[in-house]
């Protein structure tokens, strides 16, 4: 991949049978960094990619398949070829998105799926179980959702990508004053987990947390016209 550093942070890039976790705030660049590794899995493995096909979990319409040709053209590739191969299903609530791990565990028996992205992770959920007394169901569900999804990596030797939004915690003192939506259920679910920050002139830093076998680092992108880059 283009993103060396990033490669570097994760031990030589993204591995499969993984889930990863990537959570941030608006704007920080996990719609971007998805739409990136979409294109990148289609690479051939010489040029770093996983030659497969990719699905796609759309839950707040931003999948644009313009953006994969702009970068698919970034890269040299033919963009009519990498969008045939990037299998996108637009999750209309939770429980549709639930159902549509079900349909890619189907298809995935004729599709070399190599990675699939969920695109929000939580963003239904949070939206449907709202208040302090929906927190165990919402908590409930996303753990079978999650267990699903780290059942289809592991099936398919694939890499599974979920974005997450941060919440403000109004009772922190000290450090950042964000945490990842659905919290450490989440977190445990996750082989690794993506903190991304704006930096200073449109900058991005991406930071490891929580790696079962990789130290900590940081690792600075920016998001360009031709895709994510150093
Ligand atoms: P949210 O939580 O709202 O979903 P996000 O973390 O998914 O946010 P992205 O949509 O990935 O954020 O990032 C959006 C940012 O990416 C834009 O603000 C812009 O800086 C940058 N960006 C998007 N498209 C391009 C492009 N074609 N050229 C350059 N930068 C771009
Ligand atoms: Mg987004």
């Amino acid at each position: 991949s283009k993103v060396q550093s990033i490669d570097d942070l994760l031990g030589g890039g993204f591995e499969t049978q993984a889930l990863v976790e990537v959570y941030g705030e608006f704007g920080s660049g996990k719609t971007q960094i998805g739409h990136q590794l979409a294109v990148n899995c289609t690479l051939p493995e010489e040029e770093g990619g996983l030659d497969g096909d990719v699905f796609y979990i759309d839950t707040e319409d931003t999948f644009r398949p313009e953006r994969i040709s702009q970068m698919a053209r970034g890269h040299g590739l033919e963009p009519d070829y990498v969008l045939s191969r990037i299998h996108v299903a637009r999750a209309y609530n939770s429980a549709h998105q639930m159902l549509l791990v079900d349909e890619i565990k189907r298809m995935s028996k004729n599709i070399d799926v190599k990675l699939v992205i969920v695109d929000s992770l939580t963003s239904h959920f949070r939206a449907e179980y709202v208040g302090r007394g929906m927190l165990v169901d919402r908590q409930q569900k996303l753990n079978k959702h999650l267990k699903e999804l780290k059942q289809l990596s592991d099936v398919n030797n694939a890499l599974v990508l979920v974005t997450n939004q941060v919440h403000a915690r109004p009772d922190a003192m000290w450090g950042d004053p964000t945490k990842p939506i659905g919290g450490h259920i989440v977190g445990h679910a996750s082989t690794f987990r993506l903190y991304l920050r704006k930096s200073k002139g449109g900058r991005r830093i991406a930071r490891l947390i929580d790696s079962p076998n990789l130290p900590e680092g940081e690792a600075v992108f920016s998001v360009t016209a031709e895709g994510i880059r150093e």
